[in-house]
């Protein structure tokens, strides 16, 4: 355990360009390379504590609701161009559709549903309460521990740099461009041999949304798990050893990092921090803004809405950093990119109503890799086609790679399923390490059934 050394409290660092530059209270700025490895062998976990007001949510509930007709879905998807109500999932007639209400629309929304002849369930009397509690869950849990407790932006970026440095013949760890705000984006390659020659790549892509915190301890527990068990025995041994025999593991832990970083103010933001004609509602939803089939279904050209698409194809930086990566990757048979929540594993294509060519032997390989994750805690995922089982959804990362040549493209959408209960992105951290394991399994199994 590392804990912070009375000396150093206090301390403010900044990690970038390679560099780390060094405020200590009272005493002159030392920008000091040389320092980044003191401080990484008793690395310092700040306790982010943020100065900027937190936005409250007080008094705002989670309805779920579920479409049994077009009208309705039309009717959602009215709802959902307006900036105050908050959609947890598109809207759609095969699942459940949670929504955030601010107290000042409730009256309305509920009585205009119950208009519409929707039922409606409150899943979550006060999602600030909610909110408090797993801040209460984060402050009283080692701020390094990614397996029992969330890492913010700062202690994130720690955890990468210590990680690369002490398993320095795995890791390269490289930033692959700037985020709006001028944060790095990590990209993390995890290999059996550093020096070895290239083999064929996996990649798995985490925190295109901001509030989907599970997926950055998803990305960082599988760099854990390859790291410390290849070569090893036991089962995970054999699985991390396989996987990093046949291919090399490519992870964008924190492919949006402002947005990330943003979350310490708004718990609920999902996108990037850009800012937009409109400055009170910043911000590119950065799973909309790839060119496929882009500005086409579920996605919006208005700059207040959850799902706003961006001014053009790939315009943000975070995009075009994960597509440069990729190309430069060479020979990609996998891009995994990993959301929450709903419980669900989605086959290309998400943009419109045709399957891939290849839907059929995608599908299957995905229902044995969701077996594999079954069977680790029981949690069940479905598998299908996204417009089926979800709704559309244009200018996704993984269809842009499916359309680029990667051949085994999915989208996860990891605990819990909708309309099941009041937790949705505030997942407790005491799901941290069972959604890491299962999802591991999962990535096994793809390993597995991927021809090298
Ligand atoms: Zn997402």
């Amino acid at each position: 355990m590392h804990t912070i050394p009375t000396s150093l409290q206090g301390l403010r660092m900044e990690i970038g360009k390679g560099s780390v530059s060094i405020e200590l209270s009272g005493m002159a700025t030392v920008a000091a390379p040389m320092l980044l490895s003191i401080l990484l062998i008793g690395a310092v976990y700040a306790n982010p504590e943020n100065s900027q007001a937190r936005k409250s949510f007080k008094g705002y509930q989670v309805l779920s609701v579920r479409a049994e007709n077009e009208m309705q879905i039309e009717y959602l998807n009215l709802l959902q161009q307006g900036p105050e109500i908050d959609f947890f999932q598109i809207p759609s007639l095969v699942q459940r559709t949670d929504i955030l209400v601010p107290p000042t629309k409730l009256k309305e929304i509920k009585k205009s549903l119950r208009k519409m002849r929707m039922p409606y369930e409150v899943i979550n009397q006060d999602i600030e309460t909610t909110i408090e509690r797993e801040r209460q869950q984060i402050r009283g849990k080692a701020a390094n521990d990614i397996w029992t407790n969330y890492l913010m932006w700062e202690n994130f970026e720690l955890w990468l740099q210590e990680r690369s440095q002490s398993y320095s013949n795995m890791i390269q760890l490289k930033s692959i461009g700037k985020s709006r705000e001028g944060k790095d984006i990590w990209q993390v390659k995890v290999a059996a041999n550093a020096n070895d020659a290239k083999k064929p790549a996996m990649y798995v892509e985490c925190l295109a949304h901001a509030r989907e915190w599970i997926t950055g301890s998803v990305c960082l527990g599988s760099i854990d798990i390859l790291t410390t068990n290849y070569g090893k025995s036991g089962s995970l041994g054999d699985q991390a050893t396989l996987m990093l025999n046949k291919f090399d593991w490519y992870f964008i832990p924190m492919m949006n990092p402002d947005g990330y970083n943003f979350t310490k103010v708004n718990r609920l933001w999902r996108k990037n921090r850009k800012s937009n004609v409109v400055s009170s509602c910043p911000g590119v939803d950065l799973n909309r803004n790839f060119a496929a089939d882009w500005g086409g279904a579920g996605s919006s050209s208005n700059w207040c809405s959850d799902t706003y698409r961006g001014d053009s194809a790939n315009s943000e930086p975070e995009a075009q950093a994960v597509i440069a990566a990729v190309a430069e990757a060479g020979d990609v048979r996998s891009y995994l990119s990993i959301h929450s929540y709903s419980q669900l594993l989605l086959v290309p294509h998400a943009y419109a109503a045709i399957k891939a060519p290849d839907y059929n032997e995608l599908k299957n390989v995905g229902d044995i890799a969701m077996l594999a994750l079954r069977q680790v805690n029981g949690v069940n995922f479905q598998v299908g086609h996204g417009p089926e089982i979800l709704y559309a959804a244009s200018g996704g990362a993984f269809d842009y790679f499916k359309l680029n040549g990667v051949k085994y493209c999915y989208v996860y959408e990891l605990r819990p399923s909708s309309g099941s209960g009041t937790d949705g992105f505030i997942l407790p951290a005491s799901q941290i390490d069972p959604s890491i394991r299962e999802t591991f399994a999962s990535f096994f199994s793809f390993a597995d059934q991927i021809p090298a």
